[in-house]
């Protein structure tokens, strides 16, 4: 037997022998993609085609060849429409394929299949077959019927829809499953070359190429399911699970150079593109939008941490959680995955939480809860530096008059009057915050009581210096106030308590005037006369006279 001859039988051979092994390895495995069913499919029409293409060859009669062939056409014309099914499922497009659209897919072949298996009525698929006269074995020589070119365009199109399909998700898709997608679609594009090279008869004997480039494609399945896992689910689920993830992924080489990242990222980072991959990850991102404190790229290997972005002219929130990724065997390190949560709305919510807890609501200065928790810190922190600190408190004058008589919302608007007016005279160190509904402290760390004490003066002054302009027209108010000092170890609560006494006599004196608690009050003790003033002698100035309006 000719050699060339013998070479193409043994390759057509092999190739349905593969695509037999194929279609049982593919069955039996576990971990399936849900196209699996499609590919056991394909390789059995596959091998139908390949052992028929054998078989042909090895015939020595017109009648055995013409027999093999129409035993080939029972494969022949499914194996590109199955290919491009198996492509549906692979790209995730299955949802496209409804069992409608699958059955429509087949039909063509089917009609093809038929057509081939009654040939001898219409001659619509081979018009002719005889016997070639110039080759030394038989072989045949045939004019195409119009089935033929039906089939063939068909499959050519089938073939070229897939490779379209595997170039377009070979973009979309991760760079660690390319080579899977780069194998399906050489895969395709083998028999497909190789109908072409058949076509413009270069091939020896003109003899079809396109069964033994089958064994090819079918070592190349072989080979990429075994080694990367094509078609198995993992690569694609996997991949799915990227792709639909909220948070940003980042995948980079052992030595930080960008390897992959996936639609997310590129949603947080607009200026991630594919010409970056393989760029340092800390060259990529730019500095200057990084707004934390410790402005350095660090976070790309810190196992977790928590950065401010600038993102065009709003800031971000990211809490970046960056892990290192070991080889299944040997451990040794082959990159880090970094993986960026947007948590903005979180961080946003937790401020305003926060604020919430700390502060109040109408004035927008800290609550009585918070207020005090300031100052305990600040008392202990005056005893450590022996610094001064003085206390105080304000309440306005006969308030209940403005509210009797203006309402609840003129009220409001005095209050955030008064509140306003305070912090006009406050330095950066003093705390204020709101003690009741219309009771106000102050604690003032670094203050001596003289110092506070003109303070308190000014605020009193600005108050009474003219009425408050509310939507209801002016309205007077005062404020009176009780000072205390700090000493010793003396604790908030009494200071609160002095400070309280000396307004109560602020109070009774007549209103708007300042009282220092004086050393009348029984907590003092000797220490506390260095701080001013002695006995219960109010330092303020006799009351304006002024009150409340109304
Ligand atoms: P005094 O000069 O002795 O302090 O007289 P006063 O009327 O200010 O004293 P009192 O404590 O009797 O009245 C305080 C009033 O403040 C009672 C309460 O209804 C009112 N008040 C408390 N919180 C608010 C508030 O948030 N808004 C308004 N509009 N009124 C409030
Ligand atoms: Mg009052
Ligand atoms: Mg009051």
């Amino acid at each position: 037997m000719n050699a060339a001859f013998s070479t193409f039988i043994a390759l057509f051979a092999i190739s349905g022998v593969l695509s037999i092994l194929l279609a049982l390895y593919t069955s039996f495995q576990k971990n399936h993609f849900s196209g699996i069913r499609l590919f056991v499919w394909m390789s059995i029409v596959t091998a139908i085609y390949s052992f028929g293409s054998s078989f042909e060859l090895a015939s020595d009669s017109l009648e055995e060849i013409k027999f093999w062939v129409t035993f080939e056409y029972i494969g022949l014309p499914f194996i590109s429409p199955l290919n491009l099914l198996v492509v549906f499922h692979y790209v995730g497009r299955e949802r496209l394929m409804t069992p409608k659209a699958t059955l429509a897919t087949l039909t063509l072949p089917a009609i093809s299949s038929l057509m081939m298996l009654t040939n001898d009525f219409h001659h619509l698929m081979y018009q002719n077959i005889q016997l070639r006269t110039d080759t030394p074995w038989p072989l045949i020589d045939f004019t195409m019927g119009i089935g033929y070119v039906i089939n063939g365009s068909y499959t050519l199109a089938c073939g070229l829809v897939g490779m379209w399909m595997l170039i377009r998700h070979m973009r979309q898709t991760l760079n660690v499953y390319r080579k899977q997608t780069a194998t399906m679609f050489v895969g395709l594009f083998i028999p497909i070359g190789a109908s072409l090279i058949y076509t413009m008869n270069l091939t020896p004997y003109h003899i079809d190429p396109v069964p033994a480039t089958m064994s090819f494609t079918n070592l190349l399945y072989c080979w990429s399911i075994l080694s990367s896992g094509m078609l198995t689910s993992t690569p694609v689920v996997r991949e799915n699970i990227l792709e639909s993830m909220r948070d940003g992924v980042l995948v980079l080489d052992p030595a930080g150079r960008i390897a992959d990242y996936n639609k997310a990222a590129s949603q947080l980072f607009p200026f991630l593109a594919p010409s970056l991959i393989g760029s340092r990850a800390v060259e990529v991102f730019p500095k200057q939008n990084l707004l934390s404190e410790d402005a350095d790229m660090s976070f790309l290997e810190a196992e977790e941490r928590q950065i401010e972005w600038l993102d065009v002219d709003e800031i971000r929130y990211y809490r970046i959680r960056s892990s290192p990724v070991y080889h299944r065997r040997g451990g040794i390190l082959i990159g880090r995955t970094v993986v960026i949560l947007d948590v903005t709305e979180n961080v946003l919510l937790h401020r305003k939480l926060e604020r919430m807890a700390t502060h109040d609501g109408m004035t927008q200065i800290y609550n009585r809860t918070y207020f005090v928790e300031c100052s305990e810190r600040l008392l202990t922190d005056s005893r450590q530096t022996l610094e001064p600190l003085s206390f105080a408190l304000l309440d306005i004058d006969r308030f209940k008059l403005i509210n009797d008589t203006y309402g609840h919302d003129i009220g409001d608007q005095v209050i955030r009057h008064v509140v306003h007016s305070c912090k006009i005279y406050l330095g950066d160190r003093d705390v204020f915050g709101r003690y009741g509904g219309e009771e106000f402290a102050l604690c003032m760390p670094g203050r001596e009581l003289d110092d506070a004490y003109s303070l308190l003066e000014r605020i009193r002054r600005e108050l009474a210096s003219g009425p408050v302009m509310t939507s209801a027209g002016p309205v007077k108010v005062t404020a009176s106030f009780g000072l205390s000092a700090a000493h010793r170890e003396l604790p908030l609560k009494l200071l609160t308590k002095q400070a309280d006494d000396a307004l109560y006599r602020a109070k009774q004196g007549g209103r708007n005037n300042v009282q220092i608690a004086g050393l009348s009050d029984s907590e003092a003790d000797s220490g506390s006369q260095q701080l001013q003033p002695t006995g219960d002698a109010p330092l303020s100035q006799k009351p304006d006279g002024e009150a409340a309006s109304g």
